[in-house]
């Protein structure tokens, strides 16, 4: 008999393109394998009380902590991120998901009752709501926030009573194969966490094995490759896709602390934050001054080796990605952008890309439809000439992620913010949101559907059982022969309730 082997991953430092690590990498015929594996431990681990889960959690979320600089390391290498943005974006958030959950799950995924009350009629006793596990959960994640994307949607799963099979991208195998360490050390059931290692053609098998769910972070593309495959089954899923979130400046938002805000919003991560900003809308202000101001910031920040602390902005995730902004870059000019800032790839080694701001007249949509849906440091800044064309212009997007709106006047900022088809919006708040443990997250449009963290992001890990439960002898209006009993019940019951 031969066994299946497949080709290491190798892991590489963006920052010089050197090997990193050699990861190894799961044969596509041995994923349902683990999925099959999973389902058996899922079955012991769903019927243990919550105490025992919770048990689990707390030895997963102390492993994590006292894992914590090396995860924050190992993101660095091999994202690009500057060491103390990935403790702080990626390594602190998942902790505290994890925290949340050990918390929080034995109150959200409580039994309830709800009593018939008013429907009398059907002289029903209360009805009892249950929220129980899926089965196996298939996790495929996305690079750019290779701990925080999987830790909490994995922490959920499990706390839920499911068993979970997760793909890290192929880009960020040596984090996924670390994370998989801190879960591997908290003495969970064999196979209750099994991690796969490859790229499309192993999470293709990840889809096409007897999941019960599908959580995908991706791109709009693969989504719907994704999404298809899974409607062919009827496997549902949760789908976090890309997003082009806007920003809103409105006259009275301070400039300083506006742009200080956006600044850092659109460049962390390199501008590869799935809710960075991208498009900034100036209500009914010239456009021009305030754009070459935010160029003029974006041009100081610090560039450079992300281990280093004297640095704010790492590469890029591969050579491909940088090209790919390159040319949106140059197809905004072409459709009429101004470059005033970056618009260039750094020279030397390393897929750094400069901070990139545009500008486009008043009217002027072209260049932002040439950068919809873009993966890096770009922003574009248009005016607008009111809070109606701002909503306008913030909803002609088809993604649908977050959005914020800035200004002293809360008041009209939340009225604006209102009109936003996105699933996440700030007020003078934007990107951070994602760090909240307690609150769901997750996109409209063609951004995707279902919800991660919190409450939310906890009952999709289950499906909801109603148990009705009363005596034999219980008298029931339901029954043959029909009489016109219960026809003069209905009458009373219809004069009186649905008057
Ligand atoms: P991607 O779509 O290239 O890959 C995502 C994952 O899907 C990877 O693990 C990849 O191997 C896998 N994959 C690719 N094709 C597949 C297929 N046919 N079947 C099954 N799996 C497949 O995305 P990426 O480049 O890793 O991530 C960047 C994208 O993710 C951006 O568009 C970003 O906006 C988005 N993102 C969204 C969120 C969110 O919360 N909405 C969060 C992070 C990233």
């Amino acid at each position: 008999m031969t066994t299946a082997v497949a080709d290491p991953l190798i892991a590489r430092n963006p920052s010089t393109g050197a090997e990193l690590a050699r990861v190894a990498g799961t044969p596509p015929e041995r994923v349902s394998q683990c999925v099959d594996r999973a389902a058996i431990a899922q079955r012991c681990w769903a019927d243990r009380p919550w105490s025992g889960r919770r048990e689990g959690l707390r030895r997963w979320h102390r492993e994590l902590g006292r894992r914590a600089e090396e995860l924050a390391e190992a993101v660095c290498a091999e994202i690009g991120k500057p060491a103390g943005e990935a403790m702080a974006a990626e390594v602190i958030p998942s902790l505290d998901a994890l925290r949340w959950t050990i918390r929080s799950a034995a109150r959200v995924l409580r039994d309830r009752t709800e009593s018939p009350r008013w429907q009398r009629w059907l002289l029903m006793p209360p009805a009892r709501i249950e929220r129980r596990p899926l089965g196996v959960v298939g996790v495929i994640g996305a690079w750019n926030y290779p701990i925080l994307l999987n830790a909490p949607v994995i922490a959920h799963a499990i706390a839920a009573g499911n068993a979970v099979v997760w793909k890290p991208s192929e880009l960020s195998s040596r984090c996924g194969a670390l994370l998989q360490e801190t879960i591997d050390a908290a003495g969970l059931p064999e196979g209750l966490v099994s991690i796969v290692q490859g790229g499309s053609e192993v999470g293709s098998a990840l889809v096409h094995a007897n999941v019960a769910k599908l959580i995908f972070t991706g791109g709009l593309h693969n989504g719907r490759r994704v999404l298809e495959a899974l409607g062919a089954r009827g496997t549902p899923a949760v789908v976090e896709l890309s997003g082009f979130d806007a920003a809103v400046v409105l006259p009275d938002a301070p400039d300083d602390r506006t742009m200080a805000a956006l600044r850092w919003s659109a460049f962390l991560g390199a501008g590869q934050a799935c809710m960075s900003v991208k498009r900034v809308f100036l209500v009914d202000r010239p456009a021009e001054a305030w754009a070459e101001a935010f160029a003029r910031q974006a041009e100081a920040i610090r560039i450079g080796d992300p281990k280093r602390p004297d640095v704010d902005l790492g590469p890029l995730i591969s050579d491909r990605a940088r090209d790919d902004v390159h040319d949106r870059v140059r197809a905004a000019v072409a459709a009429g952008a101004r470059l005033l800032a970056g618009g260039e790839p750094v020279d030397g080694p390393g897929s750094f890309y400069r901070p990139t701001v545009l500008l486009a007249d008043r009217d002027q949509e072209g260049p932002e439809r040439a950068l919809e849906g873009i993966f890096g440091p770009v922003v574009i800044v248009r005016e607008v000439a009111d809070d109606r064309s701002a909503a306008e212009a913030v909803n002609a997007s088809r993604f649908g992620l977050s959005a914020s709106v800035w200004g002293r006047d809360r008041r009209r900022a939340r009225a604006l913010a209102d009109r936003l088809d996105v699933g996440v919006v700030g007020v003078n708040e934007a990107t951070t949101f994602f760090a909240l443990a307690s609150a769901p997250a997750g996109g409209v449009k063609a951004s995707g559907f279902g919800r991660v963290h919190g409450a939310e992001g906890l009952v999709e890990m289950t499906a909801p059982r109603t148990v009705v439960s009363r005596s034999i002898k219980a008298p029931r209006p339901q029954v043959f022969p029909y009489s016109n009993r219960l026809g003069r019940v209905l009458r009373v019951y219809r004069r009186l309730v649905h008057r």
